[in-house]
C-alpha cells in the first residue's frame, strides 16, 4: 500500500468532486451516496472495496471498515476519511442526521433493494422528512469524458493491446487450441504491465466464431478458418478494449468477403463519426454498409460502448441510445458479422473523440487479416 505515484491519478480529483456538487444542486439532492466502485475511484482515488463515498456541498467523505483504513489514508488526498464501526448503512444513517441532509441520492443501478430498504428505515427520523432517492448517472456521465491524464493510462493499455496482437498472431499455427492461444494472450498481458485484465481473453475460431462472446475451448485451429481473438488490458485501473479477426491461410467460404465487408463498416464509421453526433447515428454509420452487403440481420449487437475505469461504460454507442457523442469520450468501434454453423467476424478498435473527430488508439493492422500458414508443424 503506498501512496499513489502516479500524479495523473490525483490531478483531476478536486474538479470532479465540484462537478457532482454543481449536479447535485441541481437535482435537489443534499447529498450523494456513491457506492460504486469505479465511481468511488474516480471521486476520491481509492481503489479498494467495500467502502462508500459520501459528496455533499462541503463535504467529501470515503467510509470504509478497518482493513482499508491504512490505503484509504493513503489514498484519498481531497476528502474524509471515516473508519466505520457498524457497518456502511449504519454510517449513511448517523452521516446523514449529522449533515442535515434531508435528500440523499443514491445510485439505483449498484445498490440493491435490500440496501435501499435498509438505509431507508435506518434514516427515518419522526419529525424530519428524509428521503433517499434515487439519482442515476450523475457521475457516470462525468466518467464518460476523460481528461489528459486518463487518455494517457487508456492510451497505454491500448498500446499494450496492440503489442500482444502482434505476438498472438506469431504463435498461431494449425493444431494450436483455442484455450492455449487465450492462456498465451492473457500470459503475455500480465508480464508486459497489463494490470487484472478487464475480461477474460476470448479467442473463438471456426464455426465458434459465429458466437459472440464464447469461451475459448479446446477446439484446435484449422486452415482457411477464422479466429476472432477479443482482448483488453488495464493501466492504473484504465482499460482498453481490442478485437482482431483473422484467418490461418486464405479464407474459406464467402467469410473473406464478409470481413472486408465488417472492415468496411468500422472504418465508415471511423472516417464519419463526429462531435456532437448521436449514438444511433453513428451506429447507423457502419449498420448500413453491412445492410448493403445484405447482412444487417447477422449485425445483433450495438457498434459499440464507452470504455474508462469499466470496460462497459457511458456512453452506448447503438440504435436505442439516447446518449451523444462528445469530444473526449472513448469508446469502441466494433461492428460484427455472426453467421451461424459458419463462423463470424469483428474488429474492434477504443478510440477517443479528439478535436471533433476520431482517433483510434489501437492501432494493428487489419488490412491484411492472412496469417501464413507455417511448414514447421
Ligand atoms: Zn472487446
Ligand atoms: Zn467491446
Amino acid at each position: 500500500m503506498s501512496r499513489p505515484t502516479n500524479r495523473a491519478e490525483t490531478t483531476g480529483f478536486p474538479g470532479r468532486l465540484k462537478a457532482v456538487r454543481q449536479a447535485l444542486k441541481q437535482k435537489g439532492l443534499d447529498c450523494l451516496l456513491v457506492a460504486s466502485p469505479e465511481n468511488v475511484r474516480y471521486l476520491l482515488g481509492f481503489t479498494g472495496s467495500s467502502s462508500w463515498a459520501f459528496v455533499s456541498a462541503d463535504d467529501a467523505v470515503l467510509a470504509t471498515d478497518s482493513r482499508y483504513a491504512e490505503q484509504a489514508r493513503c489514498q484519498v488526498q481531497f476528502g474524509r476519511v471515516c473508519v466505520t464501526e457498524r457497518g456502511l448503512i449504519d454510517f449513511a444513517a448517523r452521516h446523514a442526521a449529522e449533515k442535515g441532509v434531508r435528500t440523499l441520492g443514491f445510485e439505483p443501478n449498484i445498490l440493491s433493494f435490500s440496501t435501499c430498504r435498509a438505509i431507508e428505515a435506518r434514516i427515518a427520523e419522526p419529525c424530519i422528512d428524509r428521503r433517499i432517492v434515487p439519482a442515476e448517472g450523475i457521475v457516470e456521465a462525468l466518467r464518460a469524458v476523460k481528461d489528459d491524464a486518463e487518455l494517457a493510462l487508456i492510451q497505454a493499455a491500448a498500446t499494450l493491446a496492440d503489442r500482444v496482437y502482434v505476438h498472438a498472431c506469431s504463435l498461431i499455427r494449425c493444431g494450436m487450441t483455442e484455450r492455449q492461444l487465450a492462456l498465451e494472450i492473457e500470459k503475455w498481458l500480465r508480464e508486459n504491465g497489463s494490470g487484472p485484465l478487464p475480461f477474460s481473453v476470448i479467442v473463438t475460431s471456426g464455426p465458434n466464431a459465429a458466437l459472440p462472446h464464447a469461451e475459448p475451448t479446446d477446439r484446435e485451429f484449422a486452415q482457411g478458418e477464422p479466429i476472432v481473438m477479443d482482448l483488453g488490458a488495464t493501466t492504473g485501473g484504465y482499460c482498453s478494449d481490442f478485437t482482431r479477426t483473422v484467418f490461418l491461410g486464405e479464407p474459406e467460404g464467402s467469410l473473406g468477403d464478409v470481413y472486408h465487408t465488417v472492415l468496411a463498416a468500422q472504418q465508415e464509421a471511423i472516417r464519419g463519426i463526429r462531435a456532437g453526433m448521436r449514438a444511433p447515428d453513428a451506429d447507423e454509420l457502419a449498420r448500413s454498409v453491412i445492410r448493403r452487403a445484405g447482412l444487417d440481420a447477422a449485425f445483433g449487437h450495438g457498434l459499440g460502448h464507452g470504455v474508462g475505469l469499466a470496460i462497459h461504460e457511458s456512453p452506448t454507442v447503438s440504435g436505442r441510445s439516447t446518449d451523444v457523442l462528445l469530444e473526449g469520450m472513448v469508446f469502441t468501434v466494433e461492428p460484427g458479422v455472426y453467421l451461424p454453423q459458419q463462423g463470424g467476424v469483428r474488429i474492434e478498435d477504443t478510440v477517443v473523440l479528439r478535436d471533433g473527430v476520431v482517433q483510434s488508439l489501437t492501432c494493428a493492422q487489419k488490412r491484411d487479416p492472412v496469417i501464413p500458414l507455417r511448414r514447421t508443424d
